[in-house]
């Protein structure tokens, strides 16, 4: 029987499929069409460099198994790229060239260079235009510089974020990662920089989009077969807001793709911000190729805000809300709320809120209640500080006293249940809550946990300390 292209490629196909994921084999190779066999070299079509690239990267030896089974050693593979027109380096046993140049095409495949195409994009942002395929941004306008209040905690990357607003791609800050806590604004400033650039550069395509929804888009695009489409879709963007990126930790497929996406953005002077809740060197379980990428551009922290910027974010909130708060208030909220200004904005709605509810003033009585409320129920972990004071305020001692070397019996016993809930409560060694209750050494706390186990089973006025306390710490 004579080879064909088909015959050979069909015979390939079955050996590949013996040797992947089914879910592989879908996406990587039905769709590659087989065109045509001359002396030891087989022609195959892929649907775009990103495509070949992927193959080459992932398959190559598969490939290459499976041709020379059938062409034997002197077997070559000649990948044909759709939509594409550039033409590629030889390789010693593949071979890269535009369909464009191929001797005879039947006029359905011809192919059209990409410029002068519109690549069809399924993606749920696009908005088919009369001429232009327009995207949309998914930028929160409410999100701006001019609200995004400057201090010493956010200098750098606010400056940073101007800058690339002004040039987008045209700094050295590509990509400009920001990263920081909880609640300090990453969000925020990413959309700030967008919503800027698309004023000072209408024509730019800027694009925002969790971390969460760009894996979820992958995925789907897999499912449903498209995902070159997915990958031409993100390639076209000018400017790539991708925020919460250390949720792709784990996910080496949506990985991959980024790097790709990533890659080609970079090489084509596009411009890339992302943002973490961790700086680079604290990420986990995300590939090493594609953290050094993080790094080439600018890594810039968002840090805890001091003072007086959290003092003049409630200002600035408040003037924005049109409420008017007592001086006395906004320190107090100021000097209680620091490490998060979510939580540092939902308690001054609350408080608007119970005044507004009660028709009642704004007083320092209500800020105490809510700022406990807000404060303790965001809390993830308690911190061996704050058990230590609820246990001295519980005994009605100051926490210097529960810490001091005295061995008064009542003293103790408040100083071992601190401990008790240290151990219970938080991830800290032994070690570390000795030193924090009173410079103590290990055995001294590893002591006190029994001794609070052996007095809850045996003494009822002490299991009573210990369920009033376990209550106030954990409610
Ligand atoms: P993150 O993404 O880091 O968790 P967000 O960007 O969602 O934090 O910010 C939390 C809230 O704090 C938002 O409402 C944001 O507007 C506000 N915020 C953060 N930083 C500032 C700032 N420098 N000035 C004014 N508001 C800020
Ligand atoms: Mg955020």
């Amino acid at each position: 029987m004579n080879k064909t292209a088909k015959s050979v490629w069909n015979n390939c196909l079955i050996f590949i499929k013996d040797n992947i994921s089914e879910q592989a084999f879908t996406t990587w190779f039905e769709p590659i069409e087989a065109v045509k066999l001359e002396n030891n070299a087989l022609s195959i079509q892929v649907p775009s460099k990103f495509f070949y690239e992927w193959l080459e990267e992932h398959y190559v030896k598969l490939l290459k198994v499976s041709l020379t089974r059938e062409l034997g050693n002197n077997a070559r593979l000649v990948y044909m790229i759709k939509m594409e027109n550039n033409p590629g380096k030889r390789k010693p046993f593949t071979e890269r060239i535009p369909s464009s140049q191929r001797a005879k095409v039947s006029s359905q495949e011809v192919d059209v260079p990409v410029k002068n195409k519109n690549p069809e994009l399924k993606n749920p942002f696009v908005i088919p235009g009369i001429r232009n395929i327009k995207i949309d941004s998914q930028l929160n306008h409410k999100y701006s510089f001019e609200n995004f209040l400057e201090g010493d905690s956010n200098r750098l990357a606010r400056s940073a974020g101007v800058a690339v607003a002004n040039k987008p791609g045209g700094t050295s800050f590509n990509p400009l990662l920001i990263f920081g806590g909880v609640g300090l604004g990453k969000t925020h400033l990413a959309h700030a920089i967008g919503v800027e650039i698309k004023e000072k550069h209408p024509d730019k395509t800027v694009l925002y989009i969790s971390a969460e929804k760009f894996t979820q888009q992958y995925i789907d695009s897999v499912k449903k077969n498209n995902r070159n489409d997915f990958i031409h879709f993100y390639q076209i963007i000018d400017v790539l807001i991708v925020d919460d990126i250390q949720l792709l930790s784990g996910k080496s497929g949506t990985q991959d793709v980024f790097f790709h996406i990533f890659n080609h953005l970079h090489q084509n002077g596009k411009q890339v911000i992302l943002t973490s809740d961790k700086a680079p060197v604290d990420m986990q379980d995300i590939e090493q190729r594609l953290l050094s990428r993080f790094k080439w551009g600018l890594s810039a922290e968002l840090q805890n805000p001091d003072y007086d910027t959290r003092v003049s974010i409630i200002r600035n909130k408040l003037y924005q809300d049109g409420v008017e708060m007592p001086e006395k208030i906004i320190e107090f909220l100021g000097n209680n709320i620091k490490t998060n200004i979510r939580e540092l904005e939902g308690a001054i709605i609350s408080l608007i809120a119970h005044s507004s509810f009660n028709k009642s003033e704004i007083t320092i009585d209500l800020a105490q209640k809510i700022v406990k409320n807000y404060v303790k129920n965001t809390k993830r972990e308690v911190s061996i500080e704050y058990i230590q004071k609820v246990v001295s305020d519980y005994f009605q001692m100051d926490v210097e006293t529960l810490q001091s070397k005295t061995r008064k019996r009542h003293i103790v016993q408040a100083r071992q249940i601190a401990m008790y809930f240290s151990k219970k409560l938080t991830k800290a060694s032994l070690a570390s809550i000795g030193s924090q209750i009173g410079k103590r050494d290990h055995s001294t706390v590893l002591h006190a946990c029994k001794t609070v186990d052996n007095l809850s089973s045996t003494d009822k006025q002490f299991r009573k300390y210990v369920e009033d306390l376990n209550k106030k710490l954990t409610q």
